[in-house]
């Protein structure tokens, strides 16, 4: 039988943190990405959470950091593993691109162990999440200041891979916020790149780049509660997170991305 927490009776959650080289440098420096794993003693659905891809988007490693302060409480099975830093290069120069190579590291999945700096970096990324066959990945960014926190998800990837993505649809509405379906061909981005190996991953766009908005943060950590209670691998939330939207966008609809300006007067 597991071991159980003295306190609450329930089965201990194994934390785990942990360091994956990436790179060495010329002066013989290691780089490294930080990656974080919470499991239950009880079998469960994976879970991974990936954040900071694009160095200058923020929020999403305080969404982890926030996430983990509580999963030792409240994960009941299965387990959460995260990279909340997965662009480090970029954090420290505040750019969105990898510093040194100027790539999109959202743009080089699913990698290439012998390829460019951003491809090298995405398939040990891509590599050590595909490892654990995930029920659902979560990967976190952020959009411009004025926008609503929306569940991005990628254009249909095919007949051969509806059921990861009929799980990310499931997952996206699990998570709380409007859904908006990417027009773009983003062919190389962590969630397509694993919707393409049958993984269900979607990404959150939650306000704002560049700073550690309190509210995003608070956004993101629920609609990850919200997508844990659903999966069962905590307790079932009283009131699940819900970002109401005014009608006129339609609750529940699949909303369509553009970067044009079709409206006549108002910004959303
Ligand atoms: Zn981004």
């Amino acid at each position: 039988m597991a071991k159980q927490d003295g306190k609450t009776g329930r089965p201990r959650v194994k934390l785990h943190y942990s360091l994956l080289k990436i790179l060495t440098g010329s002066d013989l420096s290691r780089r490294r990405l930080p990656l974080m794993s919470a499991v239950a003693a009880e079998d469960g659905p994976v879970v991974w959470l990936t954040a900071c891809g694009h160095g200058d988007e923020v929020s999403g490693m305080a969404i982890v950091q926030e996430v983990f302060r509580g999963i030792r409480r409240r994960l009941l099975r299965g387990a959460v593993h995260a990279f909340p830093l997965m662009n480090p290069m970029g954090f420290e120069m505040g750019t969105r691109n990898i510093s040194i190579s100027r790539e999109d590291l959202n743009r080089s999945f699913p990698g290439n162990p012998v390829g460019s700096l951003g491809e090298r970096i995405a398939d040990r990324i891509f590599t050590a999440i595909v490892e654990t066959r995930p029920t659902i990945v979560v990967d976190l960014h952020n959009d411009w200041i004025e926008s609503i926190p929306n569940v991005l998800l990628d254009r249909v990837p095919g007949p051969a891979h509806a059921t990861a993505y009929d799980r990310a649809v499931w997952a996206g509405r699990e998570a709380g916020f409007c859904m908006i379906v990417d027009t773009e061909e983003l062919n190389r981005s962590l969630s397509f790149s694993l919707l393409m190996h049958d993984i269900p991953a979607l990404t959150l766009e939650l306000g704002k780049a560049r700073v550690v908005s309190e509210t995003s943060v608070a956004y993101g950590v629920a609609a990850i509660w919200n997508i844990l209670a659903r999966l069962e691998m905590i307790e079932p939330l009283a009131a699940p997170f819900r970002y109401v939207l005014p009608e006129a966008y339609g609750n529940g609809r699949l909303l369509r991305y553009s970067d044009k300006p079709y409206g006549s007067r108002g910004r959303a």
